[in-house]
């Protein structure tokens, strides 16, 4: 029986066929023997994460893969990116992601401050800031980035960024997308947050030796991605599976800690390229010890595919194929899952609804007829087609969680 499962999601793994690559797709023109074993050991099939014909943000993608309902748990990517900060989140908050941006005279002119590396004294003064009996809790992210909570009663998200995404524009207010009170008074604390955030920070020291040594100043919050956090049921509450979340992006992290996984460091883990995808196998082995459930997410094919650099997204598939022998160390009593959140097409260099592969393996798994992990082969597999809210029930039912449905 069954005990353990580790779901490795390879973001933007699936693609379409590129003429360069005799029409073939990057993950099937990859050399990847491994990945090809466990297909063939496995069970294959392919899945649309989101239903078919919705195209996957990576946030609701994975929230749907572990089973929970966008339509009832999501409300847009603030709640999640400030959870990845560590940032507790309360019913009723909302959320916003931000860059620290330099304004001069009303004018953007720079929205990451010439890529300032830490913003920590200065969201330190903002922390806890109060309009009202409204509360601003400030916290840094990596470089020039923050995480906002607005925390009190009556609040909405129904308002529209203060961020204007272009830089050289004036800065511009926060306005409603309807006309409650509460999205009304939203607005306008926000407003008030913002004006008086930028004083603060204009007359902040660590801006002044900024501004003293040549270098722009970090003095104006720019807000985006607003979301009204309600609490979800965790993932150890709805499954009865403690589970930990091995990734590099501040999402990812983000999605793990919403769902109250625990979120474990990994040196060299970059969300790039030269990511040290073996570290992140090498922790997966370890951590199934403690955990029932192993996250393990894998970004950069997902980025290649954005540049369109098939050949780029082809290596670096062959470099997650040579990691995967590392996880032959796993238990015998472990589940393994491999798939992707979306497919990215390198021909598009955005998401596509086009469905993804999924692999089981591991013990009792039946096994069928396919020998290769990829997006034409995986068709013809034992699971068949399913949605992104079907993949934990498979889960649940080879780690013997499920109910019996009659008598
Ligand atoms: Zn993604």
């Amino acid at each position: 029986m069954l005990r353990k499962a580790v779901v490795v999601i390879c973001d933007g793994l699936a693609d379409r066929p590129v003429p360069e690559l005799g029409n073939l797709t990057p993950l099937e023109a990859a050399r990847t023997p491994n990945l090809d074993k466990l297909a063939f050991e496995g069970e294959c099939g392919m899945m649309h994460t989101l239903g078919r014909g919705k195209i996957p943000g990576s946030d609701t993608a994975h929230l749907m893969i572990f089973g929970y309902d966008i339509a009832t748990c999501y409300s847009g990517r603030g709640p999640i990116e400030v959870a990845g900060l560590g940032m507790e989140l309360r019913d009723g908050d909302v959320a916003l992601r931000g860059n620290m941006g330099t304004v001069v005279d009303g004018i953007i002119t720079d929205r990451r401050a010439g890529r300032i590396r830490v913003v920590t004294p200065l969201c330190e003064a903002l922390d806890g800031m109060k309009i009202g009996d409204v509360e601003f809790v400030v916290k840094p992210g990596t470089a020039h980035r923050a995480g906002v909570i607005i925390r009190g009663k009556g609040l909405s998200d129904a308002i529209i960024d203060a961020d204007p995404h272009i830089p050289d524009v004036p800065i511009r207010e926060v306005t409603l997308t309807d006309n409650s009170p509460e999205a009304k008074k939203t607005a306008d604390v926000l407003n008030k947050f913002l004006a008086k955030a930028h004083e603060v920070l204009s007359d902040h020291p660590f801006n002044k030796e900024r501004v003293a040594n040549g270098d722009l100043p970090a003095n104006y919050l720019l807000v985006r991605g607003s979301g009204q956090y309600k609490e979800v049921e965790s993932f150890k509450e709805k499954y009865d599976l403690t589970s930990c979340c091995i990734a590099g992006g501040g999402l990812y992290k983000g999605i793990g800690a919403f769902l109250g996984m625990d979120i474990l460091d990994v040196p060299g883990a970059t969300a790039l390229p030269d990511t040290d995808i073996e570290a992140k196998f090498k922790l997966a082995v370890e951590s199934v010890a403690r955990y029932d459930f192993v996250f393990v997410h894998v970004k950069a094919a997902d980025s290649l595919g954005e540049d369109g650099d098939f050949k780029g997204k082809k290596e670096f598939i062959e470099k997650i194929d040579l990691a995967v022998p590392i996880l032959s160390g796993l238990p015998k009593d472990t589940l393994m899952v491999w798939t992707a959140d979306h497919s990215t097409p390198c021909e598009m260099k955005a998401h596509s609804a086009d469905p993804v592969p999924v692999l089981f393996h591991g013990g009792a798994v039946r096994a069928d007829r396919i020998d290769a992990f990829n997006e034409r082969a995986c068709t013809c597999g034992g699971l068949g087609y399913m949605n992104g809210l079907d993949l934990m029930p498979e889960i649940q039912n080879l780690l013997g969680k499920l109910h019996l449905v009659g008598a």
